[in-house]
């Protein structure tokens, strides 16, 4: 019983996982950039992106009450 939870609560996963990619790549569709990059590419810059405003978050994060903590996507 237990097992098959998890296997069903796996596939869920996969499941949204897909939607989420399939939802994300109509979505690059309409952005410039991600055309002009190529899909990877243009993932990848924005994951660095992201990875600079994380290292600048952890330098900066004044605690509670932090800005930056309100528009942080990753933690
Ligand atoms: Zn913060």
């Amino acid at each position: 019983m237990r097992v098959a939870l998890a296997a069903s609560k796996c596939f869920e996963e996969k499941e949204a996982t897909y939607y989420l990619n399939s939802k994300l790549y109509e979505q690059l569709f309409d952005i410039e950039d991600a055309l002009n990059e190529g899909f990877s590419q243009f993932i990848e810059n924005q994951i660095k992106e992201l990875d600079r405003f994380n290292a600048y978050h952890r330098k900066n994060c004044t605690g509670e009450g932090c800005e930056l903590c309100q528009t942080t996507l990753i933690t």
